[in-house]
């Protein structure tokens, strides 16, 4: 699947200028005063360069006094952008065009996703030589026959959830990309993604219009993958996360988390209610991969 980076930042810049608009008319709704400063400020664009400088500094101070008296943050009416480095145009620098930090983390996340599109990473793949030492392969066999039980008795499992946690390198992928697998080979319809591509796949349903949780709320099995890599995108990330492990707790459908956020990482970046309903001990199971990295081998280095 190709990824359209550039209609990516387009969503993100459309969301920021949507939200601007609706501040202003809330704004312009609580108090006239909000409107003549926003009158007074497009007559500046005929000023001589110098004064127009200084008049924008006294407006904005002006709007910042008049957020203040409303109670609102003084921020409120400048654009909200996710990178404020590239003002969510993925390039950075002038006159000499960048890609910007956050641009290149994307196209690494995107090369790293096709990368991991591996047919070997099934329960029938699993092998026990990848473990560095004896103890790590008894518990790692423990881990395995766990999710391969749950993969077996989807779509209703005794435990619902799965979150599985740890550092890169220690097999967790492998095992929610097993359970996938397993899953679809049982003929039950699957969506197996990773955070930062459901956060795209959000955003370019909301400037779409359509109902863009859907397909994340109703999927009988969803396993979503790298959460806690994805960008934070105000008003979005964070809820959308939510709203989809509330409605799938309360369906009663079967996910697996995978994240390298630990339970107090995770309260922390989404919220307690969020990471309550992922770890919600009557339905779920948090299983920890840690010890050190496994010794993955290329196709040919038996
Ligand atoms: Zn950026």
């Amino acid at each position: 699947m190709k990824h359209d980076l550039e209609a990516y930042y387009a969503d993100l810049r459309r969301r920021s200028v949507r939200q601007l608009e609706a501040r202003q008319r809330e704004c312009a709704a609580l108090d006239p005063a909000f409107s003549a400063l926003r009158a007074k400020r497009s007559r500046v664009f005929f000023m001589p360069a110098q004064g127009a400088k200084l008049t924008l500094s006294t407006l904005r101070m002006e709007e910042e006094a008049l957020l203040k008296k409303h109670g609102l943050p003084r921020d409120y009416l400048l654009p909200a952008y996710v990178c404020p480095l590239c003002k969510d145009t993925g390039y950075v620098g002038d006159p000499v065009r960048q890609k910007c930090a956050c641009r290149l983390k994307l196209e690494q996340q995107y090369l790293a996703e096709a990368a991991r599109i591996n047919e070997r990473e099934t329960f029938e793949g699993f092998r026990e030589d990848i473990y560095p030492d004896e103890a790590s392969r008894q518990k790692g066999k423990k881990v395995f026959a766990f999710c391969e039980k749950y993969a077996d008795t989807l779509p209703t499992p005794k435990i619902r959830q799965l979150y599985l946690y740890g550092m890169t390198g220690r097999g967790k992928s492998f095992m929610g990309n097993a359970i996938a697998a397993r899953a679809i080979e049982h003929g039950i319809e699957t969506l197996r993604l990773t955070a930062y591509r459901m956060n795209e796949e959000i955003m370019k349903g909301f400037s779409t219009n359509d109902s863009p949780l859907a397909r994340f709320t109703r999927v009988p099995l969803l396993v979503l993958d790298d959460l806690g890599t994805e960008a934070m995108i105000p008003n979005v990330t964070a809820e959308s996360l939510f709203a989809i492990a509330d409605q799938r707790n309360t369906s009663r459908l079967a996910t697996v988390y995978i994240s390298n956020l630990n339970s107090d990482e995770l309260a922390e970046r989404y919220g307690e209610r969020t990471a309550s309903r992922i770890l919600d001990a009557a339905i779920s199971r948090a299983i920890v991969f840690d010890g050190e990295s496994l010794r993955v081998k290329k196709e040919g280095d038996r």
